[in-house]
């Protein structure tokens, strides 16, 4: 008798094989789909049947026929070369059988003695990820599931460094003066997860406004921090944004650094979305200052086209992790030997169990290399820029910001562009229309008090050719939307 979970050799390797034709199948004709069929919840769960959990087995090979295609046909498809709604990436197809082969061999990547390879794999993955983005040497860090994880890792470093030894054993009260931390106003919304959640209440975020070119207002960031200080306060760090959520904006990190370096604070930045940039020759200036960061955060799952999860912390000064998360200080390490020092990746973060999900970026990194990585993020750089261009070419549409990889625009009908809050209701219209109609995704964004569309082109499939098919169905659609909205009721 087996067990009721086990898979004979034979029976994995008939629903393997079937199951990666179909994957196949399904990757090569994605361009034909449409992006998203629009079904609602009601629909989907008459779709997927089941509505109480099975008290008998059933062969996998049926569930698998039965799920896969609704998940072919069903899904929000964002590998679509026509998908440019959120920051979420096409996914490198090596990456889906990178997870295949990570979650076979399940190690524990937690421990090392649970994970002699894969700690080896993750460390050279993180490794090159700093390499990548062009950081000297010495930087250590972890993956984890994504932005938000990599931003809350990297919090609680900083509050760590910063907040004296006795933060550890008594917690925010034994600090003296509130610990303030500064952003600017258009910081992605982890900060306010991450204020919340560990203690210090959100109105210890000193939201900093931003400048005509979305930026942090550095002058402003400085004043702040002197009031605080004479009142007493304890500012004990500055985030600064590397391609901020709605825009793309890059913050002015060698401003920033500067004040951290004359108040003593701790540097972070959130790069989750635009870090990867920073290795394109063209765009290094927009980055000047990112090496004085003491951490950043960046998402594989992001520009670097993995499929999810996969977010990364980096920290300077890697002993600040252990510090932050080890319950025992490094000396205290009985397994380690000078020459081969343990390294448990529990030690690190905030998760004690781990997966593999260093694999499927080890595996990418390997297989575009650093050439062509920066073939595909600049190709989308450029891609963005055509749209921004033929946007303001474009008799109905007004191009609005263009910021790494992301454009703002919106639909202005002919004798309306004066009409601001028609515009924005037009425009509000028009984008779920667009969403629903399945033939392009996007998203949007306020910029400037203005409703806007919002192409984030974070995908290696798309081309020239759905730039400009986009700019016809959006131009199509807003007319038609236009009609409909200014025909009398
Ligand atoms: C996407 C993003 C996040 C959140 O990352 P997740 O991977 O969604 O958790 C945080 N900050 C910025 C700037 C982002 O673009």
């Amino acid at each position: 008798m087996t067990s009721p979970i086990e898979l004979q050799p034979e029976e994995f390797k008939a629903i393997g094989h079937q199951l990666i034709d179909m994957i196949a199948g399904f990757i090569g004709g994605i361009a034909h789909r449409p992006v998203t069929t629009g079904k609602t919840a009601k629909e989907l769960q008459q779709l997927l049947g089941a509505p109480s959990l099975p008290g008998e087995g059933t062969p996998a090979a049926e569930i698998f026929s039965k799920i896969t295609p609704l998940l072919f046909n069903d899904s929000l498809l964002n590998g679509h070369p026509k998908f440019m709604g959120y920051i979420t990436s096409s996914a490198a197809p090596a990456g889906a059988l990178a997870d295949l082969l990570a979650a076979a061999v399940n190690p524990n990547v937690g421990a090392q003695i649970l994970s002699p390879v894969a700690t080896e794999v993750e460390k050279c993955t993180i490794k090159w990820l700093a390499e990548f983005i062009g950081l000297d040497q010495g930087y250590g860090g972890l993956l984890v599931s994504g932005g938000n994880m990599a931003n809350f890792t990297a919090f609680l470093v900083a509050r760590t460094a910063k907040a004296g030894n006795a933060i550890k054993e008594e917690g925010l009260n034994n600090t003296s003066g509130r610990m303030l931390v500064y952003c600017s106003q258009n910081t992605h919304t982890w900060i306010e997860k991450a204020a919340a959640l560990f203690g210090h209440g959100t109105r210890a975020i000193r939201w900093i406004p931003t400048d005509i070119f979305d930026r942090m207002d550095t002058v402003l960031l400085e004043k702040t921090i002197k009031e605080d200080l004479q009142a007493g306060a304890r500012p004990f760090m500055v985030v600064g944004t590397a391609g901020d959520v709605s825009s793309g904006a890059v913050d002015d990190l060698r401003a920033i650094a500067g004040v951290c370096k004359t108040y003593d604070l701790w540097f972070h930045i959130d790069g989750a979305y635009g870090m990867p940039a920073a290795a394109i020759p063209g765009q290094q200036k927009v980055f000047d200052g990112m090496k004085e960061a003491d951490s950043i955060a960046l998402d594989p799952h992001k520009w670097l086209y993995c499929p999810l999860e996969a977010g990364c912390t980096l920290v300077k000064d890697p002993r600040h992790l252990t510090d932050t998360y080890s319950s025992h200080p490094a000396y205290y390490n009985f397994n380690s030997t000078e020459d081969d020092p343990v390294h448990n990746y529990y030690e690190r973060g905030l998760q004690n169990s781990r997966g593999f999900r260093a694999l499927k970026v080890w595996i990418a990194l390997q297989q575009a290399g650093k050439t062509g990585y920066i073939k595909m993020i600049n190709k989308n750089i450029q891609l963005s820029r055509l749209l921004f261009e033929l946007a303001e070419k474009h008799p109905q549409l007004e191009a609005v910001t263009q910021h790494l990889s992301i454009t703002t625009f919106r639909y202005v009908p002919p004798a309306r562009g004066e009409d601001a809050q028609y515009l924005d209701k037009l425009n509000e219209t028009l984008l779920n229309r667009l969403q629903q109609g399945g033939k392009v995704f996007l998203s949007n964004a306020v910029i400037h008090k203005k409703y806007c569309l919002r192409a984030c082109i974070v995908n290696f499939r798309t081309s020239k050719k759905d730039i400009e098919e986009m700019i016809e169905i959006i131009a199509k659609e807003g007319e038609r939307t236009h009609q409909h909205l200014s025909v009398p009721v």
